[in-house]
């Protein structure tokens, strides 16, 4: 017998179940045992909540997948989100959950020529996953028809909100027919996402995985009391005790964020940055030497570092605190992803309790106060610069490249 928790138990057809075996799924997240039933049993508004890491592109995605029809040869789900990475990612995934059904599906984003893009869409395209701008630049000229949607997704919707892309939103709905079903989906749920999603959602049913999965419940949540000056070192120190290290270190500016790569490259780390100075192709190279881990460590800010998925980082470290608590939350659940253990560890200067504090509120769990270091070498002592453990380092030419 079917054990209760599994994939078929969420009626999803034979099809759906091989590819969903195919990619190593053993268990549906939460996320999924909750919108796959609602989607299959037809048609419905969907909020979600929940945050990159918790299986919600599947969640979605394979109920419309199953849904749509590949014979038509128009777009019948177009999936919104606010970053390029998360365009490709988004779309890859789909793709690699359709089985043996034959949907094509097109991620469209700007920073790319757009001759391309029109060319795939001409050739009939069942879903489009795009950044807002680019599809709203399609739409004007007609490059792309969204006017028989069965499914419109807005992923991420309060990043696509923080970066300004409401009125783009808006603009491309008013395109879309109203009998389809919209799904929106936010890790935090600020006032302007609900008002969006009850002006353009009508009836809509909330999904929401409780308080305590607000942050991803395998992440070990952690701060260390760091003066500005001993931040470098303390890094250091936590990357040389961690002979597995593979994370996110986050910063407020790009400046600060290419230096600090810059520094730990130049001292024999695998270190890069990614910030908003680089090109597209630029960044897609980072990314593509983070994801084979070429790049161990890549420090970003929060801006550059929407959307990226990269599966088992060790660590998210706040070099810096997050501007406001929702941003925390999106950066450490960047770690933990998919059911893996993994940290996060926030530097917290003299004066910043009160920032700490409002992050917990947001939270609700208490941030421990940890001595990361209470096994490692005094603070007051140089990184070490080769180390046994650190096997993956590369030399600084090979990654200090990148990082001027
Ligand atoms: P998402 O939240 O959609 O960005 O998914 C995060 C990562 O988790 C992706 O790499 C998925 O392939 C993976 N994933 C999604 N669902 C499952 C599942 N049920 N079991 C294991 N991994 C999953």
């Amino acid at each position: 017998m079917q054990k209760k928790d599994s994939f078929q138990a969420l009626g999803l057809s034979m099809d759906s179940l091989s590819a969903v075996q195919a990619k190593g799924f053993t268990q549906p997240s939460p996320i999924q045992e909750k919108v796959i039933p609602l989607l299959l049993a037809g048609n419905k508004n969907i909020m979600g909540q929940a945050q990159t890491g918790t299986g919600k592109t599947a969640a979605f995605g394979l109920p419309i997948l199953e849904k749509i029809d590949p014979r038509a040869r128009e777009v019948q789900a177009l999936v919104l989100v606010p970053t390029r990475e998360l365009a490709i990612q988004v779309a890859g995934e789909l793709a690699s959950l359709r089985g043996r059904k034959t949907v094509k599906i097109l991620p469209v984003y700007g920073g790319q020529s757009i001759q391309p893009q029109i060319r795939g869409l001409q050739q009939g395209v069942q879903i489009v996953v795009g950044t807002p701008g680019r599809i709203l630049d399609h739409l004007r000229q007609k490059t792309l028809r969204i006017h028989n949607l069965a499914y419109c997704i807005l992923d991420e919707a309060d990043e696509m909100l923080n970066m300004g892309f409401l009125e783009d939103v808006k603009k491309i709905l008013s395109f879309t027919n109203t009998n389809k079903s919209t799904l929106m989906f936010s890790a935090t749920m600020p006032q302007e996402i609900l008002s969006v999603a009850r002006k353009y959602m009508g009836d809509f049913e909330l999904v929401q995985m409780g308080e305590a999965t607000l942050t991803v419940p395998q992440t070990d949540q952690t701060f260390i009391p760091v003066r500005d000056t001993e931040k470098y070192l303390t890094l250091c120190q936590l990357i040389d005790h961690t002979p597995e290290f593979y994370g996110l270190v986050f910063c407020r500016t790009k400046h600060e964020a290419r230096k600090l790569a810059k520094r730990l490259a130049n001292q024999g780390y695998a270190a890069d940055s990614l910030h908003g100075n680089l090109t597209q192709a630029q960044r897609e190279k980072v990314m593509m030497r983070f994801r084979k881990s070429a790049v161990r460590i890549l420090v970003a800010t929060d801006v550059a570092s929407r959307g990226i998925d990269v599966m088992n980082l060790s660590h998210v470290i706040n070099y810096a605190l997050p501007q406001d608590p929702e941003s925390y939350v999106h950066r450490i659940g960047r770690t933990g992803r998919a059911g893996k253990a993994g940290k996060a560890v926030t530097f917290v200067g003299p004066n910043e309790d009160r920032k700490l504090r409002a992050i917990e509120k947001m939270i609700r769990i208490p941030i421990r106060k940890s001595s990361a270091l209470s096994q490692a070498v005094p603070l007051q002592a140089e990184p070490v610069k080769k180390n046994r453990f650190m096997d993956w380092r590369r030399s600084r030419t090979q990654v200090s490249a990148r990082t001027r």
